[in-house]
C-alpha cells in the first residue's frame, strides 16, 4: 500500500472525506521527523512545501483530528500546544521551557504508583498526564 492509500483510508475510517488540506497534513504527521508538531509549525512546512493553505484551516483540521482521534493536543501550556498522532500507546512527556521541544518517557514505577494512588483513593483512574517542565540539554549548554 502506498503511503497515499493509507492516508486516504485511515481518514475515511475516521469518517472524515478526504480533501486536500487533510491529507497534507496527515502526510506530514506520518513523515514528520519530530513526532510533536505545533500548528505554527505545520502550517509553516506546509507553506515551506509551496502547499497554499491557511493558518485558520490548519487549526480547524486539527481540531478535526483530534476530535476523529487521529491525533492527540497536549496543551501543555499557552505557548506550547502540540500535537501527536494517537498510537495508543502511553507515553509522558519532559518539555523544554527555553526551546519548546518535547520528548517522550515511559516509566514503570511511576505508572504504577499512580495505579496504586487511585485504588487506595477508590478513584476509577481513566487516564493521567505527566509533564516534567525544564531546561533540555541543548539549551543548557547554550546558557552555559
Ligand atoms: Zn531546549
Ligand atoms: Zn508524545
Amino acid at each position: 500500500m502506498d503511503k497515499n492509500t493509507s492516508s486516504t483510508t485511515e481518514l475515511k475510517n475516521a469518517g472524515l472525506k478526504v480533501t486536500i488540506p487533510r491529507l497534507k497534513i496527515l502526510e506530514l504527521f506520518l513523515h514528520a521527523e519530530t513526532r510533536h508538531v505545533s500548528a505554527d509549525e505545520v502550517y509553516r512546512t506546509l507553506i515551506d512545501n509551496d502547499i497554499e493553505i491557511g493558518i485558520a484551516t490548519v487549526y480547524r483540521v486539527l481540531t478535526q483530528f483530534v476530535e476523529a482521534g487521529i491525533l492527540l493536543r497536549h496543551n501543555f501550556d499557552n505557548e506550547h500546544s502540540v500535537y501527536e498522532l494517537e498510537h495508543g500507546n502511553h507515553h509522558d512527556h519532559l518539555l523544554c521551557t527555553k526551546c519548546g521541544k518535547v520528548e517522550e518517557f515511559l516509566s514503570e514505577e511511576i505508572e504504577q504508583i499512580q495505579r496504586d494512588i487511585a485504588k487506595a483513593k477508590q478513584f476509577d483512574m481513566t487516564d493521567h498526564t505527566l509533564v516534567i517542565y525544564g531546561i533540555c540539554k541543548q539549551c543548557c549548554k547554550t546558557i552555559k
